[in-house]
């Protein structure tokens, strides 16, 4: 409860115009003076120097349009009818599919979690077998470009949307699934504006970055106890979308993986796909 005034009042120093970020919605209610009201509440997110940021729309249960948040008397707040979303967290592995992919799939497999995997289209051409192995053990495939390469795909949105369209095809040809999710290799940050949004949501697209990060895809030295180190400082978050890779190299976050997994289980998280995420998840526009 404190945490949530907390919030409120963090919001109110935030300048609404910089809040881009979207996720999933849920509703609330709250008795606020007495009266009821019904919160529709954006999911709650902290973005580089944990900054909290929240955007929030209420109305009044009679649906009178309440005009500014500012109006929402703070202290007053009393009780939270119900304030029991659950906690989920969706598994991302990026950069693959290769030959360590196979062993990421037999820990999900272990451990009964079905996870995304946001592929490169040319090591789908490489590896067609894992693709399809992917798609008939349950997990997700998503869309993470055909080069990986940040010169070709950023030189202009429509190579972008080339390569996201051309790993879609060759994803389908394998596995018969047409995949719309999509995550910008390296994140959308300072590459995402609202305009390129616009073209990608005329495609179709779904666009999710991530709020946690194991770290694996930074420098060199990667052991397992920083990964896992990483993956489970989730802070106050209640949807995690956690950032992880399954190239060749990666042996150390398949080690810390059923770690991982573990923990999430132990403090109450479902694990989910991100075709179930509503909403895209992606950070703030440069
Ligand atoms: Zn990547």
């Amino acid at each position: 409860m404190y945490l949530f005034v907390l919030k409120i009042i963090l919001l109110l120093t935030l300048n609404f115009n910089n809040i881009y970020q979207i996720s999933t919605k849920c509703i609330e209610e709250y008795i606020v003076n007495n009266q009821n009201y019904k919160f529709n509440l954006d999911q709650i997110y902290d973005y580089r120097e944990d900054k909290f940021y929240i955007n929030i729309h209420y109305v009044k249960l009679n649906n009178r349009q309440i005009a500014s948040s500012s109006t929402l008397p703070l202290i007053t707040i009393k009780k939270e009818k119900h304030n029991s979303h659950s906690k989920v967290i969706y598994l991302t592995f990026d950069d693959g599919p290769s030959k360590l992919t196979l062993d990421i799939l037999k820990v999900l497999d272990e451990h009964k979690v079905k996870a995304t995997f946001f592929v490169v289209g040319n090591k789908v051409k490489q590896y067609p077998e894992i693709t399809k192995e992917i798609r008939e053990k349950g997990h997700i495939l998503a869309l993470h470009s055909y080069s990986h390469d940040y010169k070709k795909i950023y030189s202009d949105y429509e190579s972008f949307i080339n390569e996201m369209e051309y790993t879609q095809n060759l994803i389908y040809d394998v596995t018969k699934y047409k995949s719309y999710i999509i995550r910008f290799p390296g994140g959308s940050y300072k590459r995402l504006n609202i305009e390129f949004y616009n073209l990608l949501k005329e495609k179709n697209y779904r666009i999710y970055d991530w709020n946690i990060s194991c770290g694996d895809g930074i420098g060199k030295n990667k052991d397992v106890e920083t990964i896992y180190k990483n993956a489970t400082d989730y802070g106050t978050h209640s949807r995690i979308i956690l950032l992880m890779h399954c190239r060749q190299s990666d042996n150390a976050t398949l080690c810390a993986l059923p770690k991982i997994i573990e923990f999430y289980k132990k403090e109450g998280f479902k694990f989910e796909t991100l075709d179930k995420c509503e909403e895209d998840y992606i950070f703030p526009f440069k």
